[in-house]
């Protein structure tokens, strides 16, 4: 007979009302990511369809990457710190170069022929420049001659990062005050979500751009400079489904910085880095307000080429 253990009214308790600060990326991120490209790429009428397209191609060679991380990405080192993953404290790993290849192989059908170029410039980098190009890119110290590289490298970075982040448990990653950095890898906040009322009642997380993490910060706090009076909700008026549609901007009229935030009830399949992309508009009309945007997206980068 099975034995049946009854749950403490402490547990039952917490597993009700438990509000995790940190939430680990889901194993099929990277698809669920290419899914929403997709959707945002036949909403889109302009020539930014093409690169939407094209980062729905590369976030599911991404899910094929982390599928075979396994083989590949050596194990979390662990150690008493709170960044485990932090990119100040970890060396590129010996595992980036062959990733790096295995992308192309599997992206090749897609590109340009201005991309095969800078594939090729990259691919005949010796491993010790490729290795360095990851280091100035994973901690966001982009030379401008690195630019035309950043998102298929950063694509990778994505993958081994969000590996190891998937292999954290919650008590790994404690709660502090300091939320604008990820506090796994202090990668900066994309953007945020706003979960579905029912999940966990509209509470707001910030999402990393590298390694996929989601962290609890309170709304209306400025994430920037701590303000918590006169915080501003601003959406582009009209948009009835899209990226638009969930979209707003968190603006701060203390440091005229402003966040950008999706609301899942609004748009359940919304991803911050793909609805960024999706709801430009947003940043150019805060942009004509006078705020500056805050939370780095990396594939923001390629739009020049894009649009060639
Ligand atoms: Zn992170
Ligand atoms: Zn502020």
């Amino acid at each position: 007979m099975d034995h049946i253990k009854l749950k403490s009214k402490e547990e039952i308790e917490k597993s009700f009302f438990h509000i995790p600060f940190w939430i680990a990326p889901d194993k099929n991120l990277f698809l669920s990511r290419s899914d929403r490209f997709k959707k945002l790429a036949k909403l889109e009428k302009s020539d930014w369809k093409l690169y939407l397209q094209l980062l729905s191609e590369l976030s599911r060679v991404q899910h094929g990457l982390l599928a075979d991380a396994d083989a590949v990405v050596p194990e979390l080192k662990r150690n008493d710190s709170a960044s485990l993953l932090n990119v100040y404290s970890t060396a590129i790993p010996f595992c980036f170069t062959p990733m790096l290849n295995a992308l192309y192989e599997r992206s090749k059908s897609e590109l340009s022929a201005h991309m095969e170029q800078t594939w090729q410039r990259l691919l005949a980098m010796p491993v010790p420049e490729q290795e360095a190009l990851a280091l100035r890119i994973l901690q966001q110290e982009i030379k401008e001659n690195d630019q035309e590289y950043s998102i298929w490298v950063h694509a990778v970075l994505q993958v081994v990062w969000t590996y190891w982040a998937m292999q954290l448990q919650e008590t790994d990653v404690p709660s502090r005050d300091e939320r604008v950095q990820c506090p796994c890898c202090g990668s900066d906040a994309v953007g945020s979500v706003i979960l579905k009322s029912g999940e966990q009642e509209n509470l707001r997380y910030l999402h990393c751009n590298l390694c996929n993490s989601r962290w609890n910060a309170l709304r209306a706090k400025c994430t920037f400079c701590g303000n918590t009076k006169d915080m501003t909700l601003q959406s582009v008026e009209g948009a009835t489904e899209g990226a638009l549609h969930g979209a707003s901007g968190e603006t701060c009229d203390v440091c005229q910085g402003y966040r950008k935030m999706f609301s899942l009830s609004k748009e359940q399949h919304a991803d911050p880095v793909a609805d960024d992309l999706g709801s430009l508009a947003l940043d150019m009309m805060l942009g004509e307000k006078g705020y500056s945007r805050g939370g780095a997206n990396p594939f923001l980068v390629m739009e020049k080429e894009a649009r060639h």
